[in-house]
């Protein structure tokens, strides 16, 4: 009896955990799971469009970016040096191509890694500054 609690128990969080991933991953609602998150590039929407969820109450402040800041800054400058050893570029070439991908690459792991905190958040009511309750309106 108590392990079946248990085992429906571990399914629930399971479920709960790659529903958040997936929410996160695709940049969608973090209630439906099918509504998309962003209006325009790091744009949250003010309402999921298929469950109507309030996302104005969604903030992940700079938490995602830092993250990203610090990974990426120190990936690139690692490359960086290491094309410089190996191929020894132009220093107009190395600014244009880091350049390129630094921003492309921010853009591209910001999208998720907000959407992934957003998630995180739904899932706990948390927000950048204390609690939030989704689905009381203000
Ligand atoms: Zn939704």
């Amino acid at each position: 009896m108590s392990h079946d609690n248990r085992h429906s128990q571990s399914d629930d969080n399971r479920h709960a955990r790659v529903a958040l991933l997936s929410a996160g991953i695709r940049c969608r609602c973090p209630r439906c799971g099918e509504g998309r998150l962003y209006d325009g590039l790091l744009e949250v929407r003010e309402s999921c469009e298929v469950c109507g969820l309030d996302l104005r109450k969604a903030d992940p402040g700079d938490g995602p970016a830092v993250f990203i800041i610090l990974i990426l800054g120190a990936l690139v400058v690692l490359l960086a040096v290491l094309v410089e050893f190996w191929l020894s570029p132009p220093l107009w070439l190395q600014a244009v191509v880091w350049g390129v991908f630094i921003l492309v690459a921010a853009i591209g792991l910001l999208r998720p890694a907000k959407a992934l905190l957003i998630a995180s958040q739904f899932k706990n009511q948390a927000s950048d500054s204390g609690t939030v309750n989704y689905d009381e309106r203000d």
